[in-house]
């Protein structure tokens, strides 16, 4: 079997091990006789794999007891409404930082629902940078404000986070979530579709602070307010079994790796190599993220030409390098190195673009 180096932004890759045990288990999960997947959702055995996933993920990411942990459908893009539906009280507005698409799409669902406004954009500069504290508006009777702390389709990323004051902060990290050590103290409310850092499409991590749950909008469909899940452990319908499954052993990979200090340091090292291959380079590849704003989970770069580009994606393909694509609304190339990307895989990569910048410089 030739596994490829998987840089797809998502779905992407996930540690071998994981995948390994999930192979398996699957036709019968713990000696029940059946497949998880065939299981119900009320049974011990599932009962045991949603709880301990839980477990996993507060004990990786340090989350206070004064939050709850909830693993809901829809992915991150069904976030984007129910954040403004439950907390934007009526004749209320929320702010939004516009970092990229995906902030700009969160911002559209809240003009939606509500009154919503821009905080802070980084449009004008092509998404290339993560806007300066003081350039922040804020408007003090804002619900919450917004932000996308990494930024997967312009490769920028928040380094550290601005005191907002007293508004309650609202975090996207869907491609950055586990990726290194947070004070979730600091947010109100993550959300993070689970296919980057934490397991296969289908599952969406939601971690609220009891505080803020509590001012919830009342009068909502049952399914959108978060209420009802937390009120049922996210058992209020039949949860997305598998994918949670399969998170849980990717949570139990990343605990047996070292947790998030090493996983930070690892994923440090692989950027680092990566941004010294795209600097030491002689303006061969150039980057497009502002150096202080680069995310270390993708890499955003271009070559003098888009044919030399597209020559790239197809020999590095035939390298077993796969999925390096910049995404349509931007071109060039992006490379996503998720925690469960080795060195290795980065380390190959930039060998091919040494040899690649040499031949066709
Ligand atoms: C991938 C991604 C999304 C979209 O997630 P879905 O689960 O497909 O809705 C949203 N925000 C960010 C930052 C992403 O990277």
């Amino acid at each position: 079997m030739a596994r490829v180096h998987n840089f797809n932004p998502g779905p992407c890759t996930l540690p071998y091990s994981a995948l390994q045990k999930c192979q398996s288990d699957f036709l019968d999960y713990g000696g029940s006789g059946m497949s998880i997947v065939e299981s119900s959702h009320r049974s011990k055995e599932y009962d045991a794999i949603h709880n301990d996933a839980q477990k996993l993920l507060r004990e990786l990411l340090g989350i206070p007891a004064n939050y709850h942990v909830l693993f809901l459908g829809g992915g991150a893009s069904l976030q984007f409404a129910m954040v403004p539906m439950n907390f934007i009280p009526k004749g209320g507005s929320a702010d939004y930082i516009i970092t990229g698409s995906w902030a700009k799409k969160a911002f559209k669902e809240a003009t939606i629902i509500q009154k919503s406004r821009i905080a802070a954009s980084s449009e004008a500069q092509k998404f290339n940078t993560i806007p300066e504290a003081e350039a922040l508006d804020q408007d003090p009777l804002a619900a919450y404000i917004h932000l996308t702390s990494n930024n997967t389709i312009s490769g920028t990323e928040w380094q550290s986070y601005p005191d907002f004051g007293p508004t309650p902060v609202v975090a996207d990290m869907s491609s950055d979530i586990l990726s290194r050590k947070i004070d979730v103290s600091k947010f109100s409310l993550i959300y993070a579709g689970a296919q980057k850092n934490l397991g296969p499409a289908g599952v969406t991590v939601v971690i609220v602070k009891d505080e803020f749950a509590a001012q919830a909008n009342s009068g909502l469909p049952t399914m959108l307010a978060y209420k009802t899940h937390i009120d049922n452990n996210s058992l209020f319908n039949t949860p997305p079994v598998f994918s949670i499954y399969l998170m849980k052993l990717v949570l139990e990979w990343v605990k047996e790796e070292g947790g998030l200090d090493v996983i930070e340091q690892k994923n440090r090292q692989k950027a680092e190599t990566l941004y010294q291959a795209i600097d030491g380079s002689d303006g061969f590849y150039r980057g497009t993220a502002e150096v202080s704003s680069r995310s270390w989970m993708n890499a955003t770069f271009r070559l003098p030409t888009e044919e030399q580009e597209q020559q790239f994606i197809s020999e590095a393909k035939s390298n077993g390098l796969i999925g390096l694509k910049g995404h349509r609304s931007v071109g060039g190339i992006r490379v996503s190195m998720y925690n469960a990307m080795p060195l290795d895989g980065v380390e190959k990569l930039v060998e091919f673009m040494q040899d690649f910048s040499k031949k066709n410089q």
